[in-house]
């Protein structure tokens, strides 16, 4: 006897990066920024928890869509809020993904959350092969024009590669099905990539969703955000109001008002991750590694002569997480999340060690 839905037997649920209470951990597994936020965003949240806690938070995050819209140049009604990037992504998907039995398009090294969403609604997958540099294969995606398909889904900046796609070629991608929402998934875009909010005022099938989690170092708080014309963003609104009417609450609405606010900070510690970023690789090249080039707060490395899972347990011994996805094509890289310039120094010294012992 089992009291689940039938559809549970289906699932194939995400796995987050392992969040361990090690004393001393170097934290470099799950992309989360270094430092911690604005002061400003906690004197923000500390004001909003000390006043109007017992009511309801404006469902509609209206004031926060405002700033987040002249943020990017665009009208509020073009901004859809909700708790975590995922939770926007995972509404899209709802809204303009499910068209039975048509396939998704998708790079076959992407966000795996992206599967775990299409398993959870029933909306299946085609997956386009990157190139053999591990970059996203425009002339693939180009090549199923005509087809009948549910969209595609591009994570720009890709992860867990870190490779950009310019804007042009994001264009390029809008036009292969205008009948179909392109999703581009900008998470780590601050790091260097070209934004395709640049491109919603003319293809109306553009959505691009952000987050505070990476760049402007609010993991913890739990906000993202969808930018695309007003007919996307009703469908969206009209979806989230099926499910639950106040995604962000009080405290997040507030902090994520006063991380826009504070644009100086968010470009100083942006400015250090990248400076750090392009260190590290330098560094990692010196060892022997090969990576790839980053326009993210990470790096995807491979050494020739040392199987990644091994580096990645070593590595781990010496309490210095990274990750590793046991997956085809990428099973000998390791992605590592672009720390402090302390963290990045322990895991070269922990690497120096490991790669001199055997
Ligand atoms: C981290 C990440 C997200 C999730 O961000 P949240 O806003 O924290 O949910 C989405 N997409 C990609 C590609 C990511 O790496």
């Amino acid at each position: 006897m089992s009291f689940t839905s039938p559809h549970l037997a289906g699932l194939a649920p995400y796995t987050p990066g392992e969040q361990p209470a090690i004393e001393g951990l170097v934290k470099l597994n799950t992309n989360e920024n270094p430092y911690p936020p604005s002061p400003r965003v906690l004197a923000a949240i500390e004001g909003a928890a000390r006043t109007g806690l017992q009511l309801y938070p404006d469902p509609e995050s209206c004031a926060l869509r405002k700033v987040i819209a002249r943020h990017h140049g665009v009208d509020p009604d073009r901004v859809f809020v909700g708790n975590g990037s995922d939770e926007v992504l995972a509404l899209v998907f709802d809204a303009f993904f499910r068209h039975a039995g048509q396939p998704l398009l998708l790079p076959d090294v992407s966000y795996s959350f992206y599967q775990s969403v299409c398993r959870w609604l029933g909306v299946a997958v085609r997956q386009v092969p990157l190139d053999e540099g591990l970059r996203v294969d425009l002339a693939a995606f180009e090549a199923t024009r005509g087809e009948a398909v549910a969209g595609m889904v591009i994570a720009n900046p890709n992860a867990p590669t870190g490779i950009a796609l310019p804007l042009n070629a994001l264009a390029r991608l809008a036009r292969v099905h205008p009948q179909r929402v392109l999703l581009v998934d900008e998470a780590y875009v601050d790091f260097g990539a070209e934004s395709a909010t640049a491109l919603v005022a003319r293809h109306p099938n553009v959505l691009v969703v952000q987050t505070l989690s990476k760049s402007r170092a609010l993991a913890g708080l739990r906000v993202g955000w969808a930018i695309g014309q007003a007919p996307l963003v009703d469908a969206l609104t009209r979806v989230k109001n099926s499910f639950n009417a106040y995604p962000l609450d009080r405290l997040a609405q507030a902090g994520a008002i006063a991380a826009f606010e504070d644009q100086a900070y968010f470009e100083r510690q942006r400015d250090a991750v990248v400076h750090c970023r392009e260190g590290l690789l330098l560094q990692l090249e010196d060892l022997g590694f090969s990576v790839l080039p980053s326009q993210t707060n990470f790096v995807f490395a491979r050494h020739p002569a040392h199987d990644a899972a091994q580096l990645a347990a070593a590595l781990r011994a010496r309490k210095v997480l990274v990750r590793h996805f046991a997956q085809p094509r990428i099973d000998q890289y390791l992605r590592i999340s672009v720390g402090t310039p302390g963290q990045c120094g322990q895991l070269v010294d922990a690497l120096v060690h490991i790669l001199q012992a055997g």
